[in-house]
């Protein structure tokens, strides 16, 4: 079918997302096709534009978070049928492989080249002026249908509305889950967010499940402060040298159990003092993507050893995607997880590039991109 889709010819050029006639192949036969609400914008989708995550390929179709119905699917799906709702997982997970069975399906294999680039068989399903295009997480949401592999697709309830369940593909995640499982914060603890954006806003609303006594959001934002205190931060400041002096009051000079790092893109400057922040036998989790090829920071070892902390990477929020998106689209229908306050602005497709620059300007918590 031909469709409208957001490219990028040449990543890492800074060139902005090309909205133009794309081609989008049926479902083989473990795909199934969806026709989406609705898709996020998320700042990893940035990161191939400006080259901080460079593609060795190109074109690319953009977008790794959206949700919509089953429209079709391939002569071997068994477990998905049209009409069926569906969250897509920017990371898929095959549920068999060594790190699924154990219950860590976000480090499933399938996941390590999720960049994607042509779909499980090394074929492509997009194509645009002739040639074949790579969907971003092997998804593509910068366009009004997909066509994924099963392993993407997370079965959701039908009474969950789809332009608020997009969010549960990346973004919700990725926070909810650095707070609730890498960070495994106990009931009382102190936290630090860095970063109240689309993920850290989420990384907020996870410590509050925990049960976290102090829940300290850091941005230079002002808007994203006052938005952040709404779902759950109790302190807010600007930059890590308030945070530091919040939390020796709040703690009585202890440290934080846990700090997590989810701003647009990660500082190596930032690691050595949030690092300090850390309580001993606390953690701190790193779950922003750097630049890519940044293998460098200043970090007290000797002191990190003898205080016996823990930095933990965190990638989708160490969550497993089958059962933590269905459990955050019940949390949202019970009210305990804020959705609709995520979106701070709606877009047409064509208005992808503004999207985009409000993000990078601060303007937004989560940005969506609508479609009819
Ligand atoms: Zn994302
Ligand atoms: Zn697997």
């Amino acid at each position: 079918m031909k469709i409208p889709g957001a490219l990028i010819w040449e990543p890492g050029t800074r060139s902005g997302w090309s909205v133009e006639e794309i081609e989008l192949d049926d479902p083989k036969p473990n795909e199934v096709k969806v026709k989406l609400a609705a898709s996020g914008i998320c700042h990893s989708d940035d990161h191939v534009d400006t080259g901080d995550i460079p593609l060795g390929w190109g074109p690319i179709l953009g977008g790794h978070e959206g949700a919509g119905e089953v429209v079709q699917v391939g002569s071997h799906v068994t477990d998905l049928e049209v009409g069926d709702h569906v969250v897509l997982s920017f990371l898929p997970s095959c549920g068999k492989c060594s790190m699924c069975v154990r219950g860590r399906s976000n480090m499933c294999v399938l996941g390590a080249g999720t960049l994607g680039g042509f779909a499980a068989d090394g074929t492509h399903r997009v194509h645009a002026r002739g040639v074949g295009v790579g969907p971003f997480s092997y998804l593509g949401t910068f366009a009004p249908y997909v066509t994924v592999s099963v392993d993407s697709a997370v079965k959701i309830p039908k009474d969950v509305p789809l332009e608020k369940a997009a969010l549960i593909g990346c973004g919700v995640p990725t926070g909810w889950g650095s707070s609730v499982y890498a960070a495994d914060i106990d009931l009382g603890a102190t936290v630090v967010v860095f970063g109240v954006g689309g993920v850290g806003m989420n990384a907020v609303q996870g410590a509050r499940h925990r049960g976290a006594r102090n829940i300290i959001a850091v941005d230079p934002v002002a808007f994203k402060r006052d938005e952040a205190k709404t779902f759950g931060a109790t302190h807010t400041c600007k930059n890590e040298d308030e945070a530091a002096e919040l939390v020796a009051q709040l703690t009585n000079g202890q440290g934080a159990d846990a700090v997590i790092i989810t701003m647009g893109v990660a500082d190596p400057k930032l690691m050595q003092p949030a690092g300090n922040m850390v309580h001993r036998g606390g953690t701190l989790v790193l779950t922003s993507a750097a630049k890519v090829g940044v293998q460098e920071m200043d970090f007290d070892l000797f002191t990190f050893a003898m205080s016996g902390k823990r930095l933990q990477g965190s990638l989708y929020g160490s969550t497993n995607s089958r059962y933590d998106i269905p459990l955050l689209a019940d949390l949202y229908q019970r009210g305990e997880l804020k959705l609709d306050e995520l979106i701070t602005r709606t877009y047409k497709l064509e208005g992808i590039n503004t999207a985009v620059q409000d993000m990078r300007e601060g303007r937004n918590i989560r940005g969506v991109i609508m479609f009819d």
